[in-house]
């Protein structure tokens, strides 16, 4: 700890003081992607990614019934009184009118926002779901279920007190910084009355912790650099600007004011936790069975319980290793030779996935296959009448931006819901970065047979394809608070439906890595449930991650860093898909021979980012 303060300090006065010289590098590469919108989402990503992934779209086209007005107007008016209340979603979101106001994270602001959820609540549940259209209906839910959410979260989940980590200033500085949504001057000056508050915003974030997890602690101080570096950037970019000496000046102190209240709250957590952990008395980052069963009830919306995806999550576990068992005994001789057979179910198949592993392409080819997938896949989807795909709305395969570069992998970027005419991506991080060992690594993980299901699952048919789908049907409402389990569940369930209609041949070999691939969805359903609830301790989880699930150490880690400072987020995987799966059965029950694939799914699409049971409703 002592290490860090010291770095942050000489951080500060380096920027500060020091000439606007250093650093240039990193500039160039932020202002030349400073156009690009930074939504994106991973293989697997987070909360907020998976939101990010739905619709940009304005909603345009007149309603047609009085009821469906109604709504729109209403959707309207509370998406500008959200924007006022909280400038700092809005920027997220793209818009920028309040940038310059800084919320508190004060009690006065909590109950403000309590009391403006009650209001909306209040008028929201003045209009009769029935009488509206589908689009309006599910935007409604949408809606409320937002609205009793967040009440939720502010009255019983109460993170702001143990949660360390919510208190951060840096992302909204940075996008006001790189987005050109203004000339920079203009920005620079948005940014100079932002900042003046930030000794009360960190005034106000030591006010509420109360009994803070020491993990989330560690998570705070550990993005502290970070941000520090997010001020140094800007105080640079003050100093290099056509501002005026007196506005740079005031720059530079609010700036360095602002350090100085960052450095005050680390002293302040740091003492805290050392207190909490003399006396063991900390909170547990475990949240327990009432809060996650809640917190499932509103993320996931699902129309079971936590406990019961928990229960399918098990039973898929089991059919998923049943039938791996036996694949790994159809591939035994041709993968392993003579080898002895190992009785162990698990160790088995692992063997026969290691050696499979072996096969993938080379480093430098890792971009290019990817791109050449894309219209093989296109035309299977086509070719086999599984869904229409619009050919005026091409995917771009680009090499992921460098200041979006984390982990190898990749992820589809599309553009924020108030930039609809920006261009949507698949960005793929090349390995050039990696040393031979790492990209060795990545290279098997992502082997012949997950590079194509990585595919299916970001571009076709997964999130790309149902991004396309969602726009046709634009909402505003749903391309913000759009359902996180829907959007995975979909990209989740394209890459079992591909495999189904004959996409790899049906090769043993596909079969078994796709059951690897989708054992990682299950698992985390079973992690995430099984550390919160039940109390699963790190040797177990990553027993189940490393032995039980075919996962490398390494993969395995972060795993257990990330079910440790989220929760529930690691369930929309399984959930979406296993209930779009049960949709599917009803679906084919209820029409018998008149069921056809393609049909069912671009019904299930046409609502948008809809929960899956409020889409079975209204298909029903
Ligand atoms: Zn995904
Ligand atoms: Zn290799």
């Amino acid at each position: 700890m002592m290490k860090t303060k010291i770095a942050l300090a000489v951080l500060l006065t380096t920027f500060v003081l020091a000439p606007a010289s250093a650093a240039k590098s990193k500039k160039a590469v932020k202002a030349s992607a400073s156009k690009v919108v930074k939504k994106s989402a991973k293989a697997q990503p987070a909360k907020a990614a998976a939101v990010a992934e739905s619709a940009p779209a304005v909603s345009s086209a007149p309603a047609e019934r009085k009821s469906d007005r109604w709504m729109d107007t209403n959707s309207q008016q509370f998406l500008n009184a959200l924007w006022k209340l909280d400038p700092e979603g809005a920027i997220d979101a793209g818009k920028y009118d309040g940038a310059a106001n800084l919320t508190i994270p004060n009690a006065a602001t909590r109950s403000h926002a309590v009391a403006f959820a009650d209001e909306w609540l209040q008028r929201l549940g003045k209009i009769d779901a029935r009488a509206l259209s589908n689009k309006q209906r599910t935007d409604l839910a949408l809606l409320v279920n937002k609205l009793k959410a967040d009440r939720w979260r502010l009255t019983t989940l109460r993170e702001h007190e143990w949660n360390p980590a919510l208190y951060n200033i840096a992302k909204p500085l940075d996008l006001i910084l790189t987005t050109e949504y203004a000339a920079k001057p203009q920005r620079l000056r948005t940014l100079l009355k932002r900042i003046a508050n930030v000794p009360a915003y960190y005034q106000a974030a030591q006010a509420s912790i109360v009994n803070p997890t020491h993990e989330h602690t560690e998570l705070a101080i550990a993005q502290a650099p970070g941000v520090m570096t997010v001020l140094a950037d800007l105080g640079k970019a003050a100093q290099e600007s056509i501002l005026t000496q007196q506005e740079k000046a005031i720059f530079a102190q609010r700036i360095a004011n602002a350090g100085t209240a960052l450095i005050g709250y680390l002293d302040f957590l740091t003492a805290l936790d050392q207190r909490q952990q003399a006396q063991h008395n900390a909170r547990s980052f475990r949240i327990g069975k009432d809060l996650y069963e809640a917190k499932f009830g509103f993320d996931i919306q699902a129309a079971g319980s936590a406990e019961q995806t928990y229960q399918k999550a098990l039973a898929a576990r089991e059919d998923l290793l049943v039938r791996m068992n036996g694949l790994a005994d159809e591939l035994w001789t041709k993968t392993m030779g003579a080898a002895a057979k190992p009785a162990e179910r698990t160790k088995k198949i692992g063997m026969v996935i290691d050696k499979l592993s072996a096969s993938h392409v080379a480093r430098a080819d890792f971009f290019p296959e990817i791109r050449r997938q894309i219209p093989l896949l296109q035309d299977w989807v086509v070719k086999n009448n599984l869904l229409t795909l619009d050919r005026n709305r091409p995917l771009v395969v680009r090499e992921t931006p460098l200041y979006q570069r984390g982990v190898a992998g990749a992820s589809i970027d599309a553009p924020g819901p108030y930039r609809p005419q920006d261009k949507t991506y698949y960005n793929v991080t090349p390995l050039d970065g990696l040393s031979a060992q790492e990209a060795e690594s990545s290279l098997r993980e992502y082997n012949s047979w997950i590079l194509q299901i990585l595919n299916i699952h970001e571009a076709i048919p997964g999130h790309y394809a149902q991004l396309v789908y969602a726009n046709r049907s634009p909402s505003l409402v749903k391309s913000l608070f759009g359902n996180g389990a829907m959007v995975e569940g979909w990209a989740v369930y394209a890459e079992r439906m591909m495999l189904e209609s004959g996409y790899g041949d049906n090769a043993p070999e596909m079969w078994l890595m796709y059951c690897k691939w989708n054992l990682r969805s299950v698992t985390n359903t079973i992690l995430d449930y099984g550390v919160h609830v039940q109390g699963m301790t790190q040797a177990q989880a990553l027993d189940l991650l490393v032995r039980q699930a075919f996962q490398t150490p390494a993969e395995a880690l972060e795993k257990w860093r990330r079910v440790q400072l989220s929760s529930v987020q690691l369930t929309s995987y399984f959930s979406g898909y296993s209930e779009i799966m049960e949709l599917r059965e009803q679906r084919k029950q209820a029409l018998g021979p008149k069921f056809v694939l393609k049909d069912f799914h671009e019904q299930f699409l046409s609502y948008g980012n809809a929960p899956v049971k409020v889409i079975k409703e209204l298909m029903q």
